[in-house]
């Protein structure tokens, strides 16, 4: 288990109970921890691929599903901390069709609204993995690297859109915020793999990362 900790208790402060399980780093987290947690990890996404700056001005548009306002309420909770940051918001137009053309819908409005601003959409490392699965299925709609989404032809828009909150697990978001993951056979078949072989989501991840490596330099979709 955790350091001879009873899995009840967080593996990070000892004193609050675990609400959570961290498959790939064997953790047991409480509430407050994984907040903290979760929060680290949007700033290190945000410094490690320069998506914004201190003075940034933010176009954050955030798709209709729930997983999406809380994790777009923790992307605002990052940059409360930043006074020069000015952030506008909008909601995603109901484009009708499947999950993954709603997200299509909320990264095309960001990156064609934009003007001079920074266009960002709160996406969930399973949305990652899934634009990736369909990407390399032959629906090649949009393709996240280095924490920014390339948007596919079908988009009809050039231009990527910032992801900070890429490397949080939906599962994570589920658990801070007592939401529901949308229903999509895409994201189904990712939970089952997970279930299965517990860690499977961050070897994808890595995998998925292996593969497109080689081809950062060239554009995604010709
Ligand atoms: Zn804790």
């Amino acid at each position: 288990m955790s350091g001879g900790r009873t899995p009840d208790r967080c593996s990070r402060c000892g004193a609050r109970p675990a609400v959570y399980r961290r498959v790939y780093s064997g953790e047991f987290l409480c509430l407050d921890c994984l907040r903290r947690s979760v929060l680290r990890g949007i700033k290190r996404v945000i410094s490690r691929y320069g998506l914004l700056r201190e003075d940034s001005h933010i176009l954050l548009v955030i798709p209709r599903w729930d997983v999406h306002r809380a994790a777009a309420e923790l992307f605002e909770l990052v940059e409360a901390a930043f006074p020069r940051v000015r952030l506008d918001l909008e909601d995603a137009p109901d484009v009708g069709g499947d999950y993954w053309s709603s997200l299509l819908a909320a990264a095309k409005l960001a990156a064609s609204d934009a003007g001079g601003r920074v266009p960002v959409v709160p996406l969930t490392l399973d949305d990652a993995l899934g634009f990736f699965l369909l990407f390399y299925s032959g629906r090649p709609l949009a393709l996240a690297v280095d924490g920014r989404l390339s948007l596919g032809p079908a988009a009809a828009v050039e231009g990527t859109v910032a992801l900070p909150t890429v490397e949080i697990p939906m599962a994570e978001i589920q658990v801070l915020f007592k939401v529901q993951r949308p229903e999509d056979p895409i994201l189904s078949a990712l939970d089952r793999m997970e279930a299965a072989a517990p860690g499977a989501k961050m070897n994808l991840l890595r995998t998925y990362h292996r593969l497109v490596a080689p081809r950062r330099r060239e554009p995604f979709f010709k």
